[in-house]
Protein backbone atom coordinates (compact mmCIF):
# COMPACT_ATOMS: atom_id res chain seq x y z
CA UNK A 1 0.00 0.00 0.00
CA UNK A 2 1.59 3.14 -0.96
CA UNK A 3 1.89 6.22 1.40
CA UNK A 4 -1.08 8.09 -0.40
CA UNK A 5 -3.17 4.83 0.38
CA UNK A 6 -2.14 4.47 4.28
CA UNK A 7 -3.39 8.14 4.52
CA UNK A 8 -6.42 7.63 2.65
CA UNK A 9 -7.31 4.44 4.86
CA UNK A 10 -5.94 6.04 7.97
CA UNK A 11 -8.76 8.84 7.93
CA UNK A 12 -11.70 8.56 8.88
CA UNK A 13 -15.02 10.69 8.68
CA UNK A 14 -18.80 10.12 10.04
CA UNK A 15 -21.82 10.08 7.90
CA UNK A 16 -25.74 9.46 9.07
CA UNK A 17 -27.23 7.12 6.65
CA UNK A 18 -30.98 6.04 6.44
CA UNK A 19 -32.25 3.17 8.46
CA UNK A 20 -29.88 0.06 8.25
CA UNK A 21 -30.99 -3.34 9.16
CA UNK A 22 -33.84 -2.88 11.85
CA UNK A 23 -33.66 0.28 12.84
CA UNK A 24 -35.99 3.12 12.94
CA UNK A 25 -33.80 5.77 12.01
CA UNK A 26 -30.46 7.34 10.39
CA UNK A 27 -27.41 5.39 11.44
CA UNK A 28 -24.06 7.06 12.08
CA UNK A 29 -20.85 5.19 10.12
CA UNK A 30 -17.61 5.57 10.31
CA UNK A 31 -15.90 5.84 6.94
CA UNK A 32 -12.02 5.50 5.59
CA UNK A 33 -11.31 8.79 4.03
CA UNK A 34 -10.54 6.72 0.49
CA UNK A 35 -14.84 5.30 1.21
CA UNK A 36 -15.82 8.65 1.71
CA UNK A 37 -14.40 10.26 -1.37
CA UNK A 38 -15.55 7.87 -3.72
CA UNK A 39 -18.93 7.45 -1.93
CA UNK A 40 -19.06 11.88 -2.70
CA UNK A 41 -17.91 11.69 -6.09
CA UNK A 42 -19.76 8.87 -7.10
CA UNK A 43 -22.70 10.88 -5.87
CA UNK A 44 -22.20 13.87 -7.81
CA UNK A 45 -21.11 11.76 -11.21
CA UNK A 46 -24.81 10.09 -10.46
CA UNK A 47 -26.47 13.78 -10.52
CA UNK A 48 -24.62 15.04 -13.35
CA UNK A 49 -25.28 11.39 -15.22
CA UNK A 50 -28.83 11.93 -15.04
CA UNK A 51 -29.74 8.85 -12.08
CA UNK A 52 -29.79 10.86 -8.66
CA UNK A 53 -28.62 8.83 -5.74
CA UNK A 54 -27.47 5.40 -7.63
CA UNK A 55 -23.67 4.72 -8.89
CA UNK A 56 -23.72 2.35 -11.48
CA UNK A 57 -21.57 -0.74 -11.77
CA UNK A 58 -20.40 0.86 -15.27
CA UNK A 59 -19.21 4.14 -13.37
CA UNK A 60 -17.28 2.00 -11.02
CA UNK A 61 -16.00 -0.28 -13.40
CA UNK A 62 -14.43 3.08 -15.55
CA UNK A 63 -12.74 5.06 -12.50
CA UNK A 64 -8.91 4.44 -12.55
CA UNK A 65 -8.79 2.93 -8.93
CA UNK A 66 -10.28 -0.64 -7.69
CA UNK A 67 -13.38 0.20 -6.25
CA UNK A 68 -13.83 -2.81 -4.76
CA UNK A 69 -12.66 -2.28 -0.82
CA UNK A 70 -14.28 1.29 -0.43
CA UNK A 71 -17.49 -0.49 -2.20
CA UNK A 72 -17.43 -3.01 0.30
CA UNK A 73 -16.53 -0.51 2.98
CA UNK A 74 -19.76 1.97 2.01
CA UNK A 75 -22.01 -1.28 1.70
CA UNK A 76 -21.31 -2.89 4.71
CA UNK A 77 -22.03 0.56 6.59
CA UNK A 78 -25.25 0.85 4.97
CA UNK A 79 -24.08 4.45 3.00
CA UNK A 80 -24.69 2.10 -0.69
CA UNK A 81 -27.58 -0.74 -0.93
CA UNK A 82 -27.04 -3.17 -3.71
CA UNK A 83 -29.40 -3.08 -6.65
CA UNK A 84 -29.96 -4.12 -10.21
CA UNK A 85 -26.94 -2.48 -12.22
CA UNK A 86 -25.24 -0.96 -9.15
CA UNK A 87 -25.94 0.58 -5.78
CA UNK A 88 -28.65 3.05 -4.38
CA UNK A 89 -26.67 6.19 -2.13
CA UNK A 90 -28.92 5.84 1.34
CA UNK A 91 -27.29 8.93 2.27
CA UNK A 92 -29.40 12.32 1.93
CA UNK A 93 -26.81 14.58 2.92
CA UNK A 94 -24.44 14.10 0.29
CA UNK A 95 -27.42 13.63 -2.01
CA UNK A 96 -28.19 17.16 -1.39
CA UNK A 97 -24.56 18.14 -1.57
CA UNK A 98 -24.78 16.13 -5.22
CA UNK A 99 -27.38 18.24 -6.63
CA UNK A 100 -25.93 21.46 -5.21
CA UNK A 101 -23.15 20.87 -6.45
CA UNK A 102 -24.50 19.70 -9.80
CA UNK A 103 -26.63 22.32 -10.36
CA UNK A 104 -23.64 25.28 -9.35
CA UNK A 105 -21.47 23.21 -11.79
CA UNK A 106 -24.49 23.91 -14.42
CA UNK A 107 -25.20 27.68 -13.49
CA UNK A 108 -21.38 28.06 -14.00
CA UNK A 109 -20.76 26.55 -17.12
CA UNK A 110 -23.60 28.23 -17.94
CA UNK A 111 -22.53 31.18 -17.33
CA UNK A 112 -19.01 30.68 -19.44
CA UNK A 113 -21.41 29.36 -22.63
CA UNK A 114 -23.81 32.25 -22.39
CA UNK A 115 -21.75 35.63 -22.96
CA UNK A 116 -19.33 36.03 -20.23
CA UNK A 117 -16.59 33.32 -22.19
CA UNK A 118 -14.23 31.11 -20.55
CA UNK A 119 -11.39 32.77 -18.72
CA UNK A 120 -8.10 30.54 -19.53
CA UNK A 121 -6.62 29.11 -16.45
CA UNK A 122 -2.77 29.51 -15.87
CA UNK A 123 -2.65 26.68 -14.04
CA UNK A 124 -4.08 24.16 -16.04
CA UNK A 125 -3.26 25.23 -20.22
CA UNK A 126 -6.42 24.82 -22.47
CA UNK A 127 -9.06 24.45 -19.45
CA UNK A 128 -11.10 26.84 -18.25
CA UNK A 129 -10.49 28.84 -14.58
CA UNK A 130 -14.27 28.91 -13.75
CA UNK A 131 -15.98 25.89 -15.39
CA UNK A 132 -12.81 23.53 -15.89
CA UNK A 133 -14.25 23.01 -19.24
CA UNK A 134 -11.91 23.04 -22.01
CA UNK A 135 -11.39 26.00 -24.68
CA UNK A 136 -12.34 25.84 -27.98
CA UNK A 137 -14.53 22.93 -27.79
CA UNK A 138 -17.02 23.68 -30.81
CA UNK A 139 -19.94 25.41 -29.41
CA UNK A 140 -17.55 26.87 -26.44
ZN1 LIG B 1 -15.75 28.18 -18.57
Amino acid sequence: MSDFEEREYASFITVSTGPVGGSDGPVEVVLSYAAYRLHVYASVVAFGAGHPGFVSDEYLAEIPLDASTTTAELVAGGVWQRSDGGYLVRDEQTLEFADFATRWADAVEANCLGGLGHVPDPTAPGRCARCHGPLGEPGR
